[in-house]
């Protein structure tokens, strides 16, 4: 029987570069457990962290409060304890004024940011509002979030050298206008796939810019501050009142319980708890049964700076020496600057073939080089990106 999906139906259910991605991890953990997994964010199996989670459960199934959490529906916004034990840890550790109203847990931040995305943005009333994403390269698990067509809009970055073989991404504030459509703007920081990380200037400068024309600033945390903290710099982004902060309990080692927490004024944390009661019903309370004690101490806030920052730092500067080592002198390359998450972008100039044929390429090659240099970062997350110009810059495997 032939079905006619709905136009929402054909974009959401259409093939895209996420998709892709996710069925490519998933296949080297499960069916081709042979292949080298490269990452695409999924989190490495470090066995401090591991452990610590391990503890949490065994203590959960001697307390007895794995019961109460496998029973219970949670309200959509997220357990009314955890919500106010997370506001705590925030003001406390990362002294944000923030209260229990400024949470909402969401069962991820893929799922988040799709919500926000088509909350804040697409036709709204006789007009198209625009989600702006003020740096690129971004992270291409938004690339298919929007619901109506040019819903989207971005801004090329400027380059900077900042070492032989080496450059940086920065914010073109000359080519970033703020036009009336635009409801919002987004950057992921650290960034997938680039491992950016915005200067505090650029922060302030993003905060100025949309705190002026009254939008929403969003960050997208996964990588960054609080945790899991792979941010070489140290840099700490504040939230204040009008911004958007997204909190993944994925990169903790986490992934699998499916949660995330949105830091926003109480109208987004009650819109967003709202949307999350047609979409999901509740949120999976395991994560936050697992993390609410911890939010009493810091040591979530340890953990990334003592065991994955460094863990993911190691891993990265092996890379980048065998990277050195293959390509000497004889490819016109450069890598993005480290400054955190967990991947490497490698910029070859003038690549005579598409980054997707490179990619499939690498993916199916079992040269030496191939191998060792992906058995070397195993788990630790690279992105290949050969793109002439940063209007092809398309991250992939
Ligand atoms: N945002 C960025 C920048 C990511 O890299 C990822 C996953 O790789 C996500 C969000 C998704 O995180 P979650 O597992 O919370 O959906």
């Amino acid at each position: 029987m032939q079905t006619t999906f709905s136009d929402i139906g054909l974009r959401l259910a259409g093939p895209s570069g996420i998709q892709e991605l996710m069925d490519d991890c998933g296949a080297a953990l499960t069916t081709h457990p042979d292949m080298r997994m490269l990452g695409g964010g999924q989190p490495a199996a470090i066995p401090q962290v591991q452990q610590l989670w391990r503890e949490r459960m065994r203590t959960m199934l001697d307390d007895g409060s794995i019961d109460r959490t496998l029973l219970n529906y949670d309200p959509p916004g997220g357990n009314p304890l955890f919500r106010e034990a997370f506001a705590t840890f925030l003001k406390r550790e990362c002294g944000w004024n923030v209260s229990s109203e400024n949470i909402a847990v969401m069962p991820s931040s893929q799922s988040a940011c799709f919500l926000l995305f088509n909350l804040l943005a697409g036709q709204t009333g006789s007009s198209k509002r625009r989600i702006l994403f003020p740096l690129l390269p971004e992270y291409i698990g938004y690339a298919n979030q929007s619901l109506t067509d040019g819903q989207f809009t971005a801004c090329l970055p400027r380059i900077v050298e900042t070492a032989p073989h080496e450059i940086k991404y920065h914010v073109d504030f000359d080519r970033l206008r703020i036009t009336p459509d635009i409801a919002a703007m987004c950057v992921s920081c650290p960034t997938n796939p680039t491992g950016n990380v915005l200067t505090q200037n650029e922060f302030d400068s993003l905060h100025a810019l949309a705190d002026a024309h009254g939008i929403p600033l969003i960050i997208d945390n996964a990588y960054g501050h609080p945790f899991p903290g792979v941010i070489h710099s140290g840099f700490q982004p504040k939230w204040q009142p009008g911004m958007i902060f997204s909190i993944s309990m994925s990169k903790v080692g986490l992934p699998g319980v499916r949660t995330a927490m949105i830091v926003a004024d109480p109208h987004i944390v009650k819109a967003l708890s709202n949307m999350n009661a047609v979409v999901s019903l509740a949120n999976g309370n395991l994560g936050q049964a697992l993390l609410m004690p911890l939010l009493a101490d810091d040591t979530l806030i340890k953990l990334g700076p003592e065991v994955i920052r460094p863990f993911y730092r190691e891993r990265s500067d092996f890379a980048k020496s065998v990277l050195a080592s293959a390509f000497g002198e004889r490819v016109p390359r450069a890598l993005h600057a480290q400054e955190g998450a967990f991947f490497l972008w490698l910029w070859i100039n003038g690549l005579p073939i598409h980054s997707i044929a490179a990619s499939k390429s690498a993916k199916s090659s079992s040269s030496p080089a191939t191998t060792s240099l992906t058995a070397s970062i195993r788990s630790g997350g690279i992105h290949t990106n050969a793109c002439a110009s940063p209007t092809r810059s398309r991250s992939t495997l």
